[in-house]
């Protein structure tokens, strides 16, 4: 093809429009009515009585997301934001504990371990992975560290085995932030149940929704039930309950309805077919731009898969001679929709800049924390290079990708 860019004024090479991703369906619809019709949309209640749990359909969409992902207890919650809170929570973190977690995510992951006045410390991605590089999470342990949150982001799992062990070596609980990976795999298991608490977000953008919602998973009896405490009003239920171990929480009203349980239930059985289509998706596109040179494709971890929420890419200005941000508007003018230049690094925004989360005395990084933790640029390299420069990725998740579709992108 020897015709001149869009961008320049030539024609564009993408002229259809893309099916925005659906995955609601008649099942989900009757679902829904069903729960309507019934007149109860939600049977919990904040006291510890049998409705403590919830009603029929959250104990019925738990036990399925429990056999389905292969883990003892699964609990719903009403946002995976609240799900990383409880699971920060559960933990049983002090004040100005300090949690390494990664950059290169949405801002709830850290945001979960500020919600308990713990200061969030950031490590370093992989550059191809995009996920927490070992050892830049061994090199900011310090003594005052607990645990490691872990995110599977774009839809793969961290490299769990190596967090594993460290997180042994230096006796720490391990989360997993799964939002984005529901149903990638690693060495054999699901994404989210390698560590002690991991979990889905159940958001409209994400492979399977009920709008908004999330599961927590967990092997741990303990963990379980107090990711249950803090869903529900902990502190109203603990005294009845006479268990010593479940005092000294937080509860909160995380609970998710009836009806969107309903629907969730009727979405993890579609599961496995949209992550199949998104990798088939996926795949096309690796065939198509396999030759490029100046672009590094999607790598899938060793004995993982990847279920591609994104279909991230890195480009290699230097050898192109062109900005990514050049190649972003060209591709932008020919007609591709869904691009995106990853996340700025949350340690830069202003909360982690001015270190001030709650009233303006600087808590908890003054009064909490155990040390002055660095959150200047330069901190994490390789998440902020890709940001500014290198990072380039098309939102699988926002469309049905059909052939014709990654035909007209590659
Ligand atoms: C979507 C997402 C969340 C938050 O989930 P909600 O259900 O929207 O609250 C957290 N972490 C990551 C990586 C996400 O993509």
């Amino acid at each position: 093809m020897n015709q001149s860019l869009a961008l320049f004024g030539g024609p564009k090479t993408v002229t259809h429009a893309f099916t925005p991703y659906r995955s609601m369906g008649p099942e989900e619809a009757k679902a829904a009515k069903d729960v309507v019709d019934s007149g109860v949309l939600s049977n919990y209640l904040g006291a510890w009585t049998d409705q403590f749990y919830g009603g029929p359909k959250v104990l019925e969409f738990e036990k399925m997301a429990a056999e389905y992902f292969g883990v003892k207890h699964a609990v719903t919650v009403n946002s995976w934001t609240s799900g990383l809170m409880a699971a920060v929570g559960a933990l049983d973190i002090e004040p100005g504990d300090e949690i390494i977690v990664s950059p290169w995510t949405m801002c709830a992951s850290a945001t979960a371990i500020v919600n308990w006045n713990a200061i969030p410390v950031f490590a370093d991605i992989d550059p191809v992975l995009f996920t927490l590089d070992p050892k830049s999470v061994e090199a900011n342990i310090t003594p005052h560290t607990r645990a490691i949150l872990s995110v599977d982001i774009f839809g793969q799992s961290a490299p769990m085995e190596e967090l594993n062990r460290i997180a042994r070596r230096h006796g720490l609980k391990i989360i997993s932030d799964t939002a984005q990976a529901p149903g990638a795999k690693y060495q054999g298991k699901f994404a989210g149940t390698l560590g002690d608490i991991g979990g889905y977000s159940l958001n409209y953008h994400k492979h399977i929704h009920t709008g908004e919602g999330g599961i927590a998973v967990t092997n741990d009896d303990l963990l379980a039930e107090r990711l249950q405490m803090i869903r529900n009003h902990a502190e109203a239920v603990a005294g009845p309950r006479k268990r010593q171990d479940l005092y000294n929480l937080v509860g909160y009203n995380f609970r998710l309805g009836e009806i969107e349980c309903a629907i969730g239930i009727e979405q993890l059985k579609k599961l496995s077919r949209f992550v199949d289509s998104r990798q088939k998706a996926a795949n096309r596109l690796i065939e198509g731009l396999k030759d490029l040179e100046g672009l590094t494709l999607p790598q899938t971890i060793d004995q993982g898969t990847h279920v591609y929420y994104m279909f991230p890419l890195t480009v290699d200005t230097d050898k192109l001679q062109v900005s990514r941000q050049g190649i972003r508007e060209a591709l932008v003018a020919e007609g591709v929709p869904g691009l995106g230049a990853g996340y700025q690094n949350i340690h830069l925004l202003p909360m982690y800049q001015n270190k001030i989360a709650y009233g303006k005395s600087g808590y908890p990084w003054t009064g909490a924390a155990h040390r002055d933790v660095d959150y200047r640029k330069g901190i994490c390299p390789v998440a902020e290079r890709l940001h500014e420069n290198t990072f380039l990725s098309l939102a699988l998740c926002m469309y049905e990708f059909n052939e014709r579709d990654t035909t007209a992108i590659v």
